[in-house]
């Protein structure tokens, strides 16, 4: 049954629906609830709470080789070795004038000394250091506090924490940090054709694809991915599967946002009291496309065609994981790379086509496809040829923009 009305919904292009993403997202998302995780665990989270330094980095002046401390004033010249120092070591005496203090990479720079010779540029004979060149001050020195001073923060909630953030978490002695709990995500696919991926399918049918697909991606932006069951091209299942999906923290619809006549979705949105502030986008694949908010949630209604539903999660729900993860930002970067042939395209629509990148990044050349349903040749991708809507002809060797997969 079919009760509310659509109003007119906006067609955006590419990079106004991206910021109305972004901006929607931004402005309307809850603060998201908090875990403690121990660090084995931090990889892949979002951080909830500043962290800082709990000393000075370094907490003293440190060599960054291995040679000879010495003081920058008494070189060039030869100068009588005193001791030595090691990393995990601290040197006893100080460095008196004429004097130096052999030194590995990571020990402490001794008293006195204002500088480190490299062991390759030295002659060393009978307990005495030959250092034929001039040396500035504080020369191959990481001082005290040059990387972070005690208290100083250095790690801001929202970051997403890679290896090096986690390796940062680590050196200042972070066991256990706050992360941002998973948003939780509702994959819905929609579709009298759609079968189990375990049962044979009838010539007319289709293995329920996309749902794998956006779980995978879903996950790898953050988020908790639960698959819904199918729901039929019908009303009355339509509504009742996406009000049990608005009652996660974001909706994932694939398929029933085109124009059919059992292309049902945006209409039971509707009379859920739906918001919409996009329908259509001009971009190939993925016209159709719909994201707006119900009963307080974000949901998107992606295009059924699997490469459309793979490529506007990743341009557009993406972001609004990431977001809602507590991410403080999401980025799409779009890389700049030349093509291997000539290229052509009808003016109009961003495109976002199958294509190889070769290894070193210096060439983009696209794939043959047959359109958003081609599976196979987006598996075969390693990125996305990125055009612009108002080119037509590209030469062989020019600039393009790519996006990796
Ligand atoms: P729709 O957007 O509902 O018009 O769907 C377009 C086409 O995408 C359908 O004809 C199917 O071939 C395909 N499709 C829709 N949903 C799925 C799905 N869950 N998994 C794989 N393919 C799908
Ligand atoms: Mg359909």
């Amino acid at each position: 049954m079919y009760l509310g009305t659509i109003t007119v919904v906006a067609t955006l292009n590419f990079e106004q629906a991206r910021a109305c993403v972004l901006d929607q997202v931004q402005a309307g998302r809850p603060e998201p609830k908090t875990d403690r995780v121990s660090l084995s665990e931090a990889g892949g989270r979002v951080l909830a709470e500043p962290v800082a330094a709990d000393r000075d980095y370094p907490p003293l002046a440190r060599s960054v080789r291995d040679g000879f401390a010495v003081r920058a004033a008494d070189v060039p010249g030869e100068l009588v070795v005193i001791g030595e120092v090691r990393a995990g070591e601290s040197f006893a005496g100080e460095v008196q004038p004429g004097e130096a203090v052999e030194i590995m990479t990571g020990a402490p720079v001794p008293c006195g000394a204002d500088a480190v010779v490299m062991v390759e540029h030295v002659t060393v004979a009978g307990g005495r250091v030959q250092v034929p060149r001039q040396i500035a001050r504080d020369e191959n020195i990481s001082l005290r506090a040059s990387q972070s001073r005690a208290k100083e923060v250095i790690l801001e909630p929202g970051r997403r924490l890679g290896f090096a953030e986690v390796g940062l978490l680590a050196m200042v002695g972070r066991s256990r940090v706050a992360v941002f709990t998973r948003p939780r995500v509702a994959i819905l696919a929609t579709g009298d054709e759609i079968v189990e991926i375990q049962e044979t399918p009838l010539d007319y049918q289709v293995r329920n694809s996309n749902v794998e697909s956006l779980g995978v991606q879903v996950r790898r932006a953050g988020g908790c991915p639960t698959i819904l069951p199918v729901a039929r091209d019908l009303y009355d299942s339509t509504r009742e599967l996406i009000e049990h999906g608005l009652g996660f923290d974001m909706l994932l619809l694939s398929g029933g946002v085109s124009a059919g006549k059992y292309d049902i979705v945006e209409r039971v949105l509707a009379d859920l009291g739906a918001e919409f502030y996009f329908d259509r986008v001009l971009i190939m694949p993925g016209q159709p496309l719909v994201f707006g908010k119900a009963r307080g949630k974000f949901f998107f209604g992606l295009p059924g065609n699997p490469a459309s539903t793979m490529v506007t999660f990743e341009l557009f729900a993406r972001a609004a994981v990431e977001l809602l993860g507590g991410q403080r930002e999401s980025s799409l970067p779009l890389l700049t790379s030349r093509l291997a042939q000539d290229f052509r395209q009808k003016t109009g629509l961003t495109r976002f086509l199958p294509a190889v990148l070769s290894a070193d990044g210096a060439v983009v050349t696209p794939l043959s496809w047959q359109g958003s349903g081609d599976i196979p040749s987006i598996a075969r991708a390693n990125a996305f040829l990125v055009t612009e809507p108002d080119r037509e002809t590209w030469q062989a060797g020019e600039p393009i923009r790519v996006l990796l997969k």
